[in-house]
């Protein structure tokens, strides 16, 4: 076989001619009468057509001559298979490559050949036409191009018979699949004109059914999606558009929309050489198995997605190499952003620069290894301003060849929620702190103003509000519009020394005007105002108020009782809801301290009355019986002990009795009091001046002797006698009579000394009146002083 030429395509070749199925097969008619008409027009003894098998030339059709196959080495037509090229022979012994072939040396062997390559898709030279005889020849050109020429034409059939073929088997595997064609005519009008045989199984509706006049193709679609089907046709009809491709549903005769088959529709117009859509051609696809996968896969993507979502998780995936980020939710969801404000949208803008780079850092130390996964807290802007904080956790999914990470993905949720009660629960530890701070300092130093002193920057910071006040209603407040200020923080250095100087003209008080303050003061309710406050709704003269944008006016309580108010104003994020109940153990501490205040400051001033009913007398307000006595004692126990002179007074009205017969007891009492104001009038500080009883008077001269202390009585018995006291029109003239000693060594107690002024006064009485008697010092008797 080495001698045997072969084609470079060879494999290629002898595939091609196992495919035609040619080999081995019955006589052809059609062939036959080819080689028939080949003998004929070259004048030759034997037509064949052969075909060059792997090892043996083999005859579809042969005239005159008897043998079914050859050999391939010794074949001629081995030759014009292998160039493709026809090939004559005129005689072959003169020719050195078949001089020695057997059938040419054999008896009556060959003496000349012609033969045409049988060639299909250009270079596959499956065998030849060729005319062989036993006696020289010399073929003419004629005589070559008619061999040529039916060699061509019989290569053409058995192509298109070969096509034809694979059509039918092409048709046949189409009838058998999952595929309807169906074309649609376009005139008179739009109507299908062919459905092909498997319509009833692909469609579930027979093609006779689909071709007859009355029946609509779009009616098997199911509605929902009959529309568009029918508008994209129409866009197809137009030359809007030259391919269709949709996926609809074909509603199935007498079932449910469960039990409608999934169809792809591909479709696309035929035209005229003119241009003109002349059909459409269509190939329906029941897809109903892959789309109910789709549809369920779809679904548990969606369900996961859902439940993920449920609990506010959403998947991201980042492209470090195309820098992309995608992420299962729309920014509306987090960042209140519009799915057309989310196309512009880029992510690290909604991210505050601080965590920006926080979380950067830690991408960093996981894509480098450093860390398991990724695992932060960070903010992200919201549209309106707030942040909404986000917890992300994630993990390298790709790397590059080099170990370099390119794609990262994980899952991130909404935890602003948990982030806001963290806050919420520190701030209550804190305001709870404060409160207990704030009740015993209030223990401590009774001084609530103190206590709102250190408590209301505090509760301002928690707040993020810069403008403070607390005030108080006074116990007896019946307008309800006084306020007395405790803790006051305006904001600006100059509205608070203004205000604090207005503040101490009007003794802390401020007039609390305006419908917010009243409504809190007398509904008792809270109020929360978001918009700009005007002087009409909050006003607290004399202060001035800084222009206020937003305010939370709490009322404080003392069991049912408004006892006052706390007003918080300009917050930065403005006031929520939740500040109330987080300040609310700050309101009860308030209100209850506000009303210990009152109630200490009530009982103290109780206890001085009390103490003042106790030790004053009651019509001259000057000390009582027991007061001046016990203060005597005190001086009588200070001489026995240091001896510093002592003396004591004792003054009784001349002839008193009269003053009350003749002017009635009122006028008397009046008199008993301008007597009291005009000694007052006459005495040191250190000098105390009391009533023993009635009209009997008493004056204790501390550190002073006797002599020193009678110019202070014969001042006071002249400032008394000097004119009289005039009640209601009345002049009425009186007159005093004193007695005075000093405490000597050789008192034994208090009474002996005051005996000793009793007795003086006696003196004074007996020797005439409106005089004053001392005892002198050396005991042998009275001096008297005019
Ligand atoms: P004298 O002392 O000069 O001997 O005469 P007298 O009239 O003052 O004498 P006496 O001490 O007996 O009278 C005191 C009178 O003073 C009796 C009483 O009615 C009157 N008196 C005592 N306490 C009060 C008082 O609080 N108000 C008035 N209006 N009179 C009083
Ligand atoms: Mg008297
Ligand atoms: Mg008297």
């Amino acid at each position: 076989m080495s001698s045997v030429p072969v084609p470079e395509n060879e494999s290629a070749r002898l595939q091609l001619l196992y495919e035609l199925d040619l080999l081995d097969t019955q006589a052809d008619p059609l062939f036959d009468r080819i080689t028939g008409l080949v003998k004929e027009l070259l004048d030759a003894d034997v037509a064949v057509i052969s075909l060059i098998d792997k090892e043996r030339q083999w005859f579809k059709a042969k005239v005159g001559f008897d043998v079914a196959e050859t050999p391939r080495e010794e074949s001629f037509c081995t030759h014009v298979v292998a160039s493709g090229d026809t090939m004559h022979i005129d005689n072959a012994l003169e020719d050195v490559r078949f001089s020695s072939n057997p059938h040419v040396v054999s008896e009556g062997g060959i003496r000349s050949y012609a033969g045409a390559p049988i060639t299909l898709f250009d270079d596959h030279h499956l065998g030849t036409l060729c005319v062989i005889s036993q006696h020289p020849n010399k073929f003419s050109n004629t005589q070559l191009r008619y061999l040529e020429t039916l060699a061509h034409w019989l290569s053409e059939t058995i192509a298109d018979r070969y096509a034809i073929d694979n059509y039918q088997a092409e048709r046949d595997v189409l009838a058998h699949g999952p595929v309807c064609a169906v074309v649609w005519r376009v005139e008179p009008h739009v109507h299908l004109s062919y459905v092909a045989e498997n319509a009833a199984r692909v469609l579930g509706y027979s093609s006779d059914y689909l071709l007859r006049e009355d029946t609509h193709f779009e009616s098997i679609v199911h509605p929902e999606e009959r529309d568009e089907l029918l508008q994209r046709m129409q866009n197809v009809l137009d030359g809007k558009q030259e391919v269709l491709e949709m996926d609809y549903r074909v509603i199935q005769p007498g079932q449910s929309d469960a039990d409608a088959q999934w169809i792809q529709h591909y479709a696309r117009a035929d035209r005229d050489s003119a241009g003109n859509i002349v059909r459409v051609r269509g190939y329906l696809l029941n897809d109903s198995k892959g789309k109910r996968m789709e549809m369920a896969l779809r679904e548990a993507n969606q369900n996961f997605e859902l439940a993920l979502a449920a609990g506010e998780f959403f998947t991201w995936s980042w492209d470090m190499l195309a820098d992309e980020l995608h992420v299962s939710h729309p920014w509306s969801l987090i960042a209140g952003y519009s799915a057309d404000e989310e196309q512009q949208l880029n992510w690290r803008e909604v991210i505050p620069a601080e965590d920006l780079s926080y979380v950067q850092q830690r991408m960093r130390e996981h894509a480098t290894g450093h860390t398991k996964r990724f695992d932060v807290r960070f903010r992200v802007k919201h549209k309106h301003g707030h942040y909404v904080w986000l917890h992300s956790v994630g993990r390298i999914i790709a790397r590059d060849e080099m170990g370099q990470a390119t794609k990262i993905a994980g899952v991130h949720h909404d935890i602003s929620r948990q982030v806001a009660d963290e806050k919420l629960l520190a701030q209550q530890t804190e305001l709870l702190e404060l409160v207990s701070h704030v009740q015993h300092s209030f223990m401590l130093s009774k001084s609530f103003t103190e206590v709102c002193d250190h408590a209301l920057p505090k509760l301002m910071a928690m707040t993020a509000s810069h403008v403070g006040f607390v005030g108080e209603l006074p116990a007896q407040s019946q307008h309800r519009n006084l306020l007395r200020v405790h803790g006051i923080r305006l904001g600006t250095a100059q509205h608070e020394s203004e205000s604090v100087k207005r503040l101490g003209q009007q003794r802390l008080e401020v007039e609390a005007k305006g419908q917010l303050l009243q409504s809190v003061l007398t509904a008792g309710e809270p109020k929360f105002h978001h918009q700009r406050l005007k002087p009409e709704d909050l006003s607290l003269a004399p202060l001035t108020l800084p222009p206020l944008n937003n305010a939370l006016i709490m009322p404080l309580y003392f069991r049912r009782e408004v006892v006052g108010l706390m007003i918080l104003a300009n917050a930065d994020g403005g006031f929520s809801q939740r500040y109330l109940g987080l300040l609310r153990p700050m309101l009860d501490t308030f209100g209850t301290l506000m009303h210990m205040r009152r109630m200490d400051e009530e009982r103290q001033q109780a206890v001085e009355t009390l103490r003042k009913l106790a030790t004053t007398d009651e019509l001259t307000g000057l000390a009582n019986r027991r007061v001046f006595w016990e203060a005597a004692q005190q001086r009588f126990d200070e001489f026995m002990r240091y001896q510093v002179p002592m003396t004591i007074a004792i003054i009784d009205l001349d002839h008193f009795k009269q003053v009350n017969d003749t002017f009635g007891h009122g006028a008397g009492d009046d008199v008993l009091r301008e007597f009291c104001r005009r000694t007052q009038a006459q005495l040191r500080d250190m000098d105390l001046f009391g009533r023993l009883g009635g009209e009997e008077f008493a004056i204790l001269f501390a550190h002073t002797a006797v002599d020193d202390a009678i110019q202070a009585l014969e001042r006071v018995r002249k400032a008394i006698a000097a004119e009289p006291v005039s009640v209601e029109g009345e002049e009425i003239a009186v007159t005093i009579s004193a007695g005075m000693a000093q405490l000597r060594q050789s008192d034994n107690k208090l009474d002996q000394w005051m005996a000793r002024a009793d007795e003086a006064l006696y003196q004074a009485k007996e020797q005439g009146r409106n005089q004053c008697v001392a005892v002198s010092e050396n005991e042998s008797g009275y001096t008297k002083l005019n």
